[in-house]
C-alpha cells in the first residue's frame, strides 16, 4: 500500500491517479490530513512502504486582489522534494487557463503545479518517465483538439503538451495527428441537431473473466430476450417521439454481444429502429459481432440485409491458450472461419480488437497475434491495454495457477502491457495501412498506456470519435447504457438506466422518464 498525504481537500483524485500511473499493481491511498502535519520537509514519511509514503502540501498561500500566489511541495520517501510556485486567478485552481488560452502561462494553476511536482518527485523517484507525462485525463487529444480549434499551430501545441504536462515527442506527435483526423472525419456531423443512437444487448455467450461490462451469459437469460426488445421498442419509441427534429447520424448497437440474439430477433429489434426512426442520414450503422462464438451466416446474411455497414469481430490474442486463461470461450480458428465469412456476406467495414497485456503473453506473442491479423486484413483495428485488478476473478484465477506453476512469468509481470507491445502493435496497425483515428485511457493502468483505434481510410468508427471527443449527444437504451445529452456550449448531462437486467425491465417507464428529463 502507497499511502499519500494530502493538506487539502481537493485533487484527490488526480493525486491517485497519477501515483496509480507510476504504480498500477499497488494500492494506493490519499489520505486528507488537514492538521498537525509538517508539509514543508520529509519528516514523519514512516518507512515509505509501510507508513505514509509522499506527502502533498500546497503551503504559503497569499491572496491578492489578482487570485491566490502559493508554493506546492511534495515530498517522496526517503529524500525527494519538488517544489512548484502557482497563481489560481479564480481561487480554485480547476481550470487550466494555459489549455483555455492556448498559451504557455508563467505561473501554473495550483492543480497543474500539484501534477507536475508529483509527477517531477515520482520520476526521481522510481527513474521511470511516463509516456504520457502526468496527464490523468483519459482524452489527451481534446488538449490538442481545442488548441487546434484556437488556431494554434502543431508546434505550439507541442511545447504546451510538453512544457505542462511532460508528454512524450510521441504522444505528442500521436495526439496531434489524431486529434487533426478527427476533425476531417467529423467535419460533416451536425453536432447541436443530430444525436447518436446506442443500444445495448447484455447479453453474451459466456462471461469472460475480466469482463467489466454489464453481461448476462445468454444461455441462461435466453427466456428474457424477448422481453427484452420488447423495453428496447418502448424506449425507440421515445426516441421516435423526442427526437423528430433532429438528424440521426450514428447508430451502434452494442453490449454485451448483441450477435447472441437469433436472426429473427436481430431482424425484429433493427427492423423496429427503422420503422420508427428516419434513418434516411444515418452514417454508420455499426453492430458489434465481437464474440466469434456467437456469430452465424444467417445472423451476418440479416444484419446487411438490414443495413448495417459496421461490425467488430474481436480476436483479443491469436493465442488459443490465452482464450482459454480468461474462459473467453472460443477459438482462434472460429474467429478466422467467422471473418471470412463475414467478408463473404458483403461486409466491407469490420474492426478487430486486441487486448495488449493479457496474461502470461509477452512481446513474442503480441508480434504473433498482429502477423495472424495481418492474414486477415481487418479494415480497422483497436488495441486495448488490460489493465486488472488485485482482487479481481482473474487475479485470482491467475494467482492459483502461479501457485500451481503453470504461468510462464510471474503473475505481476504476466499481466503488463509494455512500451515494446505498444510498438509492435502500432507497427503492425502501419503495415495494414491502418493510421490512428481516436485513442482514450483507461483509468489506473500501469505504465499510463492508451488504447488505440486504427483504421482504413474512410473506415473509421464515427461512433467511436463521437462519444471519446464528447461532442454530441448519444441516447443510450438498454439495461447499463448512460445517455449523454452534450449543449452547445460545451456542457455535458448524463443519466443512466440501471444495470440489472430485471430492475431494468420492471422500471422502463423510470428510464424513460429520467431521459425525458435530461432532454426536457
Ligand atoms: S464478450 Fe465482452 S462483454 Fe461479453 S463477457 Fe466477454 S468481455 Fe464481457
Amino acid at each position: 500500500m502507497k499511502r499519500v498525504l494530502l493538506n487539502v481537500d481537493k485533487y484527490q483524485y488526480d493525486i491517485h491517479s497519477l501515483f496509480k500511473a507510476f504504480w498500477g499493481n499497488e494500492d494506493v491511498k490519499v489520505v486528507i490530513a488537514l492538521d498537525s502535519v509538517s508539509y514543508d520537509s520529509n519528516e514523519d514519511l514512516g518507512d515509505g512502504d509501510e507508513d505514509f509514503f509522499a506527502k502533498v502540501g500546497i503551503i504559503s498561500d497569499k491572496e491578492s486582489e489578482q487570485g491566490v500566489f502559493g508554493k506546492i511541495l511534495v515530498c517522496v520517501f526517503p529524500d525527494i522534494r519538488e517544489e512548484i510556485s502557482f497563481f489560481d486567478s479564480d481561487n480554485t485552481g480547476k481550470e487550466d487557463s494555459a489549455s483555455t488560452s492556448g498559451a504557455v502561462t508563467e505561473l501554473d494553476t495550483s492543480k497543474n503545479a500539484v501534477k507536475k511536482a508529483i509527477y517531477l518527485g515520482l520520476k526521481k523517484a522510481t527513474g521511470k518517465e511516463l509516456p504520457w507525462g502526468n496527464l490523468t485525463g483519459i482524452r489527451p487529444t481534446r488538449i490538442a483538439m481545442n488548441l487546434i480549434d484556437k488556431g494554434r499551430t502543431d508546434e505550439e501545441i507541442a511545447d504546451y503538451m510538453k512544457n505542462t504536462y511532460f508528454v512524450s515527442n510521441e504522444k505528442t506527435s500521436l495526439s496531434i495527428a489524431i486529434a487533426r483526423r478527427e476533425k476531417e472525419i467529423l467535419k460533416d456531423i451536425d453536432y447541436e441537431n443530430g444525436y447518436s443512437l446506442y443500444i445495448g444487448i447484455p447479453f453474451c455467450p459466456t462471461t469472460c473473466l475480466y469482463c467489466s461490462f454489464t453481461s448476462y451469459p445468454i444461455g441462461a437469460y435466453s427466456k428474457l430476450v424477448d422481453d427484452y426488445i420488447g423495453c428496447l421498442e418502448k424506449e425507440i419509441d421515445y426516441v421516435a417521439d423526442n427526437f423528430k427534429d433532429k438528424t440521426l447520424d450514428t447508430i451502434y448497437i452494442g453490449g454485451g454481444t448483441p450477435t447472441t440474439l437469433e436472426p429473427h430477433q436481430l431482424e425484429r429489434l433493427i427492423g423496429y429502429v427503422k420503422e420508427k426512426l428516419d434513418t434516411s442520414c444515418v452514417k454508420e450503422f455499426t453492430v458489434e459481432s465481437g464474440r466469434p462464438d456467437s456469430i452465424t451466416r444467417q445472423k451476418l446474411q440479416t444484419m446487411h440485409r438490414m443495413g448495417v455497414d459496421r461490425i467488430s469481430v474481436n480476436p483479443q490474442t491469436m493465442r488459443d491458450e490465452t482464450l482459454r486463461l480468461i474462459v473467453r470461450r472460443h477459438t482462434v480458428s472460429q474467429l478466422i472461419d467467422s471473418f471470412k465469412m463475414a467478408r463473404e456476406e458483403g461486409f466491407d467495414n469490420i474492426n478487430m480488437d486486441i487486448i495488449l497485456g493479457l496474461p502470461g503473453e509477452t512481446a513474442e506473442d503480441v508480434r504473433y497475434t498482429i502477423e495472424e491479423i495481418k492474414k486477415l486484413g481487418p479494415d480497422d483495428l483497436t488495441v486495448h491495454s488490460l489493465a486488472i485488478k488485485r482482487g479481481s476473478k482473474l487475479a485470482e484465477v491467475l494467482h492459483e495457477k502461479e501457485l500451481r506453476g503453470e504461468l510462464k512469468v510471474p503473475i505481476l509481470e504476466s499481466i503488463n502491457n509494455t512500451e515494446e507491445m505498444m510498438s509492435i502493435a502500432a507497427r503492425g496497425a502501419a503495415d495494414m495501412g491502418l493510421t490512428p483515428y481516436y485513442l482514450y485511457r483507461q483509468k489506473n493502468i500501469s505504465g499510463n498506456f492508451e488504447n488505440t483505434g486504427y483504421a482504413r481510410k474512410g473506415k473509421a468508427g464515427i461512433y467511436n470519435i463521437l462519444i471519446n471527443e464528447e461532442v454530441q449527444s448519444i441516447v443510450a437504451l438498454g439495461a447499463g447504457t448512460v445517455t449523454k445529452r452534450v449543449y452547445g456550449n460545451g456542457r455535458i448531462e448524463r443519466c443512466d438506466n440501471v444495470k440489472d437486467i430485471k430492475l431494468y425491465m420492471d422500471n422502463l417507464q423510470e428510464m424513460i422518464d429520467r431521459k425525458n428529463i435530461l432532454f426536457k
